[in-house]
């Protein structure tokens, strides 16, 4: 599966946020955006007026990141976005949040999505019973996610949920922490997606 391989801290410095890639680290002061916050490279520090075409790369450059998906997959997103009643930049985000790795993460289960991807990869993870190891996955409202039986024992799931609580489930989730469980209740509104992007950009960019 193709992937990132540029270090993930360059990511958010390049995007002027943090994006929240690595997990723990990013709550702390370790954090390179923190100490860092310009973009990356020996031209770093210098300011640059950037044009409405660059506003609007730079915000779908920030969603691809967030959610680990490349270009082929995120316009495929967008089109069936376009294509669905509803507002599409919205929707866009809807699809993202429903991929089975990004559940798994917000559930708790995963540090940051890739961790999580790395569980469903694995086949650490069943949907409603059932093995599944397609990060793409979409979940449904009433979906069961949860953490196969052998695989509760993986030293760093019980830390990670003892965790979650601090970062916080979203609404739309419920989970079961004592039995490795979370459950879909509705599908995520745009306000219950935590994101700080302008999706409104991206749908310019790609209306072009
Ligand atoms: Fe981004 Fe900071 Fe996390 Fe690195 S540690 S991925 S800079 S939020």
């Amino acid at each position: 599966m193709a992937r990132y391989r540029e270090a993930l801290c360059r990511l958010c410095r390049r995007e002027g946020q943090k994006l929240f890639l690595k997990g723990d680290r990013c709550y702390t002061d370790k954090c390179a955006f923190e100490r860092r916050k310009y973009p990356p490279g020996q031209h770093g520090t210098s300011r640059v007026k950037i044009s409405d075409y660059g506003l609007q790369l730079r915000e779908k450059q920030k969603v691809k990141r967030i959610y680990g998906v490349l270009e082929k997959q995120f316009r495929r997103y967008f089109k069936e976005a376009q294509k669905k009643k509803g507002v599409t930049g919205e929707l866009l985000l809807q699809f993202l949040e429903r991929r089975l790795d990004s559940v798994v993460f917000r559930a708790g289960f995963a540090v940051n999505i890739r961790q999580a991807r790395q569980l469903v990869n694995h086949g650490h993870i069943k949907v409603n019973g059932r093995k599944v190891n397609i990060p793409s996955f979409r979940v449904r409202e009433g979906d069961v996610i949860e953490l196969k039986e052998e695989s509760r024992k993986i030293p760093f799931i019980e830390e990670n949920l003892s965790k979650v609580e601090h970062r916080g489930v979203p609404e739309w989730l419920e989970l079961d922490a004592e039995n490795f469980r979370a459950k879909v209740l509705s599908l995520p509104t745009r306000e219950q997606i935590p994101l700080d992007v302008k999706e409104h950009l991206i749908v310019e960019l790609y209306s072009k």
